[in-house]
């Protein structure tokens, strides 16, 4: 997505923006807002297609949904978080010009004073002139301090507000790659990883695998017990894979109720040992609705297994372990496929 729209249209998009999030009651978050941005921009036709249509059925549009649109329809979500941190930077670039340009001008004004002095020396012959001189060139540079400390004074407020901004960029980036329902991270956040992952790979020579795993049955289990319900079962299925994983591993929400799990400095063999621990926890585990206490039963899931291999881009080991999660679905369920196998 290209974001060269000049200052004025990007303040027209960013009124409007701010405008639904309003009307939809909707905090500004960098998922929030990048969706309706794009919206508001009308430079993401399917996104405001999608969007047009549940205003049309006047259907609920919360936070998830939000979400959901923003994982299906937003590619490049990163540009813009960063766009709208650009438009504020600008804003305090132009700011922090004015202040240096006013300084400069008030210095100038006093260096012409002082100069116009030095030529008033010359013509002095009594007590009285000396002390205007004096007193004159008090006043000067009594002004050229106030201007220096005012200038001072509004470094140290920009300096600040900079800060600030900062930690915004900080806030935004960790915000705009976490799913926010299960608090994994997101789709973009693990494209970002993986591309390091994949520069480890090549220069220490040392593979990495993939683990693509997909509810069975999940639309069963909303259409039985509800949307709520099973919100909350991809919460409990996420806690799972984040405590089966160690600490460099990432567990990723890749779609709905498609979770992805990276794993650095593992073959094969070791991705296959994570996924049948949780195959087996899934396996032991029956679930319930806390509040009443209703049974839901068990939640299993298919997992295909790909380990990457040098020569290859982060989406071509990613399509191959769907591939495999594909063909374990297809002969079954509830079953880890190896992409490998099938090429053999
Ligand atoms: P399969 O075993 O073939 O994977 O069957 P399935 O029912 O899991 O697969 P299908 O792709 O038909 O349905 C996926 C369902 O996941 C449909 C969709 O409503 C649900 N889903 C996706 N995202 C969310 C979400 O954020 N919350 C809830 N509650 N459901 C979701
Ligand atoms: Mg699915
Ligand atoms: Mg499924």
């Amino acid at each position: 997505m290209n974001y060269s729209e000049s200052d004025t249209q990007a303040g027209e998009f960013l009124r409007l923006t701010l405008g639904f999030l309003a009307k939809h009651n909707l905090p500004a978050t960098p998922v929030n807002y990048t969706v309706w941005y794009e919206y508001a921009s009308g430079k993401n036709p399917k996104l405001r297609q999608a969007i047009d249509q549940i205003l049309e059925k006047k259907l609920p549009l919360n936070k998830n949904h939000v979400e959901t649109l923003y994982q299906k329809f937003i590619s490049d979500g990163d540009r813009v978080v960063i766009s709208r941190l650009l438009i504020k930077l600008n804003l305090m670039l132009r700011e922090i010009t004015i202040y240096v340009v006013e300084t400069e001008g008030d210095l100038s004004t006093h260096g012409q004073t002082l100069d116009n002095l030095s030529d008033q020396i010359k013509d002095i012959h009594d007590f009285d002139g000396v002390k205007n001189i004096i007193d004159q060139m008090l006043d000067t540079t009594k002004a050229i301090i106030q201007s220096g400390s005012r200038l001072q004074t509004r470094m140290k407020v920009s300096s600040e507000d900079l800060k600030q901004l900062h930690k915004e960029l900080d806030v935004s980036q960790k915000e705009a790659r976490t799913d926010s329902l299960t608090g994994l991270t997101n789709r973009r956040g693990l494209e970002k990883r993986l591309e390091i992952e994949r520069i480890r790979a090549r220069q220490n020579n040392v593979p990495f695998s993939v683990i693509m795993l997909d509810i069975d049955h999940f639309k069963a289990v909303n259409d039985t017990f509800g949307h709520l319900v099973g919100d909350s079962l991809l919460k409990g299925f996420a806690a799972i894979l984040s405590s089966q994983v160690r600490r460099k591993d990432l567990a990723a929400r890749y779609g709905g109720e498609e979770f992805l799990i990276l794993l650095p400095e593992t073959n094969v063999e070791g991705a296959y040992t994570v996924s049948e621990k949780i195959r087996t926890i899934l396996c032991k585990k029956e679930w319930t609705i806390k509040e009443s206490g209703k049974r839901i039963g068990q939640i299993k899931a298919s997992m295909g297994i790909a380990q990457y291999k040098l020569d290859e881009t982060g989406n071509e080991v990613i399509s191959r372990a769907d591939e495999a999660m594909y063909h374990a679905k297809n002969t079954g369920r509830d079953r880890i496929v190896i992409h490998s196998d099938l090429e053999a």
